[in-house]
């Protein structure tokens, strides 16, 4: 999805393209290949978007979640990292712990879990499954360090 794309998905859902929201979606639109935390999320807007404030930031990252146009990622022991969604398709994401880069992982490595409990008491409706490790650039720069 690019901008425009993401910013009529949000009105066909009834939500206002507020100057705030379209910030947001600006600030996660050039981080796109990254997750960024509220926080950052919250200081970049700023810059756009001077009228900002910390809970705005957290009521409208749920919205954008619930809409399914941002992803919220866990980090162990960490708060919640977003991003863009990436593509209507399942998928999951493999995540740089420094720098919060990330990547898809196109296929479901839980497929055959969720396959095994069709039967059972459960019905699954959905899962969350992260990688998290260092990208080549980060796995670089802590080699140089030493
Ligand atoms: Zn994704
Ligand atoms: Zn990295
Ligand atoms: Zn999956």
């Amino acid at each position: 999805m690019n901008l425009s794309e993401v910013k009529d998905n949000l009105k066909s859902q009834g939500y206002k393209l507020t100057n705030q929201r379209k910030a947001i979606l600006d600030v996660l639109m050039d981080y796109k290949g990254h997750v960024l935390s509220a926080e950052e999320i919250y200081e970049k807007t700023k810059e756009r978007y001077s009228k900002t404030n910390v809970s705005t930031i957290y009521r409208n990252l749920e919205i954008l979640e619930n809409v399914n146009l941002v992803h919220r990622i866990n980090m162990n022991g960490e708060a919640s990292k977003y991003k863009l969604v990436c593509n209507d398709k399942h998928h999951h994401h493999i995540i740089c712990k420094d720098c919060g880069k990330s990547q898809i992982i196109d296929f479901c490595p839980l497929k055959t879990i969720n396959d095994e409990f069709k039967d059972e008491e459960f019905v699954l409706t959905d899962h969350r499954f992260e990688l998290y490790g260092y990208c080549k650039e980060c796995v670089k720069k802590k080699n140089e360090q030493g």
